[in-house]
């Protein structure tokens, strides 16, 4: 059975095609599945019956299953969603989280369960990889999030213009550029006018840095792209972020100034957890400057965001500051990322859901003499 939550709009037209059908049939499905969020093929009212009986014959619009919602005292939510792997019977899930703001709705979004990079302060990273999220599952999530949000705000349909995601970022379980077709898919719905309409500046990828598929990303589809830095030196990225000894931060940085030679008004955003004792020093700071200092961007510090037997802990908030008000002098424009969520342990890098454990890899302490 094929499930159309799967395709983007180019991709139903083709489908369309191969039955006979109109391509304009395609914009319909759209609109009725994402913009409207009605699934039943019987409710789709401008679609010629004899169509809607042979879609309800050969496809399927089928969302991942919910497990649990939880509201955070904060209003943050996270969904549980079941990604049960058929094969193994391996019980996996994944998290998504709403974060709402005065001034927007941010949708948080994962694109794999677990994730092979491994990065040591990251929980996700803690327990290997399992598998790439499909586009259904992916675009899922975006469906499932705002079904609930409308419910709860009393909307069948909100008022022309307004949205309650505002905001998309690619900043869940996974790393997006490792499931590069089925992410890349899945902003295409995000950014479509039939179903989602967002402009291409709300929809952020979040990326530890893999060169080759950024520069793909920019012709692609070329959404604000977030780089996760977190070191200003090789010798300790290599051992925060592994990635970075198959490609290092002069390669990085070259591949960030060549994304955002298309869009020159655009900028790249930095994000830098803030690890007590081991990236957080006056000396990291200058050392981050010089490493930035030909790329436009901003940068966002994230406290690091506690999780059992990671070996880290959080910078001292007066390190924060220090480190913030040298980026600042420097003409930066620096965010300290607030913790959301924390009561349902939706904050970043704590997303873990029921990852199965492949790796069993121990304790990420990293010997601090190591780093110095
Ligand atoms: N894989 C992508 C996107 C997902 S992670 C990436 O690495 O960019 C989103 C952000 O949260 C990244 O910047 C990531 O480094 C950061 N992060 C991971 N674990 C964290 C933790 N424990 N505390 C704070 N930030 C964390
Ligand atoms: Fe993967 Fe991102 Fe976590 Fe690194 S920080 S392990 S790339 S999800």
């Amino acid at each position: 059975m094929i499930n159309l939550l799967n395709y983007n709009q180019p991709q139903l037209a083709d489908y369309f095609a191969s039955i006979g059908e109109k391509p304009f049939r395609a914009k319909q499905l759209m609109r009725w599945m994402h913009h409207f969020g009605v699934h039943d093929f019987a409710q789709m009212t401008d679609i010629a019956k004899s169509l809607r009986e042979k879609l309800t014959a050969d496809t399927e619009i089928t969302l991942p299953n919910v497990q649990l919602e939880q509201v955070s005292n904060d209003g943050t939510r996270k969904w549980l969603i079941g990604t049960d792997d058929i094969k193994t019977g391996a019980a996996s899930s994944i998290e998504t989280v709403f974060i709402p703001e005065d001034d927007r709705g941010t949708l948080c979004i994962s694109s794999q369960v677990g994730c092979a990079l491994a990065c040591t302060f990251c929980s996700t990273g803690a327990q290997g990889f399992n598998r790439n999220l499909s586009v259904a599952e992916i675009i899922g999530q975006m469906v499932i999030a705002n079904q609930s949000l409308r419910q709860e705000a009393g909307y069948d349909l909100l008022p022309a213009g307004e949205r309650i995601i505002s905001n998309v970022v690619m900043m869940g379980m996974g790393e997006p550029l490792a499931n590069y077709d089925n992410v890349v898919t899945s902003m295409h719905i995000m950014l479509d006018d039939s179903a989602y309409g967002l402009s291409r500046r709300r929809v952020t990828l979040s990326t530890s840095g893999i060169v080759p598929a950024m520069d793909k990303l920019k012709d692609d589809c070329p959404v604000a792209l977030a780089v996760s830095l977190h070191a200003p030196n090789d010798a300790l990225r290599d051992i925060l972020v592994p990635i970075n000894k198959k490609y290092p931060l002069k390669e990085l940085m070259a591949a960030c100034n060549r994304y955002l030679e298309k869009a020159p008004r655009d900028f790249v955003t930095f994000e830098y957890v803030m690890l007590d004792g081991v990236n957080d020093t006056v000396e990291h700071a200058h050392e981050l400057l010089a490493l930035i200092k030909h790329v436009p961007c901003k940068l966002n510090l994230i406290p690091f965001n506690p999780f059992p037997n990671s070996g880290y802990e959080t910078s001292k908030s007066s390190h924060i500051r220090v480190f913030r008000d040298i980026l600042m002098q420097a003409g930066y424009v620096v965010t300290v990322r607030k913790t959301r969520g924390d009561d349902i342990d939706a904050a970043c890098g704590q997303l873990a859901g029921k990852v199965l454990d492949k790796t069993k890899r121990s304790s990420k302490r990293i010997p601090i003499e190591a780093v110095a």
